[in-house]
């Protein structure tokens, strides 16, 4: 029987280390016994699994017979099939919902994202029934809407009652009619949330929270991420558009993928305001104090630019509300 530890390279407390609970289950199968990672006992354990996610924040790697693994150390490596397809290990998971993915991979090609370089096309993954112990679901997937899988585990999901949260963000591109009417049958354990990365897909967003509305989704809470690349005055037009529509824009300077921090102070300043809701509800960006390290800079947008800017949207053809 051996003795493996478990480190969580970003000590992540809103989220588990999927790949870490997997291979807790694999090494429990085996007898082995397995417990987090702490430093005093790093000779004594037979096996140290250090995961990592993100390649841009900092962490301390532990020592003793590490094995190393997640997109933060080496965006190749990947668990096996025989312990990729296990049932996380839930007893180490200090949370009341079940976690995994239905689909991996993305069939676009979004230059900024690592998504379609590490895990290439679309595909099926995983039945629900795999990984679902608790009554709430948090899923990771990339881009659920594309498969046809994903689509038909969504009307399971629906069917079997449990809450759940599309936790990367769904493709408002491809809501329709549909798809929207399945969202709408599913409870929802968090806000719906969907991305709007660029100017295009603000009509994209338009439409699908009309129909997700239409159809009577719940909870109205809408959170959308928003990748961020250059300046205020680049992105501001799609967070007051966001910001118009009842909706709350969540921002994500960009990050290059090999982890070299790229944000700008301007971005920094920018992302912390809009991403604190009582904040940018109530104090307008003019007005905003950044912190010291911050250097806010001057930006003003005439309103009249902003009125001419939207009514471009009101000349898309309106969506009609029946299929
Ligand atoms: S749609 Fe989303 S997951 Fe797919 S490539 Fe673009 S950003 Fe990445």
């Amino acid at each position: 029987m051996g003795r493996i530890a478990l480190h969580d390279a970003e000590q992540n407390t809103k989220y588990s280390n999927l790949a870490l609970l997997k291979l807790a289950a694999y090494h429990k199968i085996k007898g082995d016994s397995v417990e987090s990672y702490v430093p005093l006992f790093a000779d004594q354990y037979d096996i140290v699994y250090s995961s990592k996610i993100f390649t841009f924040k900092k962490s301390n790697k532990p020592t003793g017979n590490v094995k190393f693994g997640g997109t933060g150390y080496n965006l190749w490596n990947t668990l096996p099939d025989e312990i990729e397809h296990l049932c996380p290990e839930y007893t180490l998971h200090p949370f009341e919902y079940s976690l995994g993915f239905l689909t991996r991979g993305c069939p676009n090609n979004c230059k900024w994202c690592i998504v379609p370089k590490k895990e290439g096309d679309i595909r099926s993954h995983a039945d629900i029934d795999e990984f679902l112990r608790h009554k709430n679901v948090v899923l990771m997937d990339n881009n659920v809407l594309a498969s046809d899988h994903g689509i038909s585990q969504i009307e399971k999901l629906s069917k079997l009652g449990v809450k759940v949260d599309f936790n990367q963000g769904l493709d408002a591109r491809l809501i329709d009619h549909g798809i929207a009417k399945r969202l709408a049958a599913l409870k929802w354990l968090s806000p719906i949330r969907l991305a709007c990365d660029t100017d295009a897909q603000m009509k994209h967003i338009l439409k699908a929270v009309r129909l997700l509305r239409w159809h009577n989704a719940r909870p109205a809470r809408y959170f959308v991420y928003c990748l961020m690349k250059g300046t205020v005055e680049e992105i501001m037009e799609r967070v007051q558009f966001l910001k118009g529509l009842y909706l709350e824009p969540f921002i994500q300077p960009f990050i290059s993928f090999d982890g070299v921090d790229v944000r700008t102070k301007e971005q920094r300043s920018f992302a912390r305001w809009v991403n604190h809701t009582a904040v940018f509800n109530s104090v307008l960006w003019e007005e905003y104090k950044p912190t010291k390290k911050e250097n806010k800079p001057k930006y003003g947008l005439l309103p009249q630019e902003y009125i001419e800017k939207h009514c471009k949207l009101s000349e898309e053809p309106l969506i009609p509300l029946t299929e």
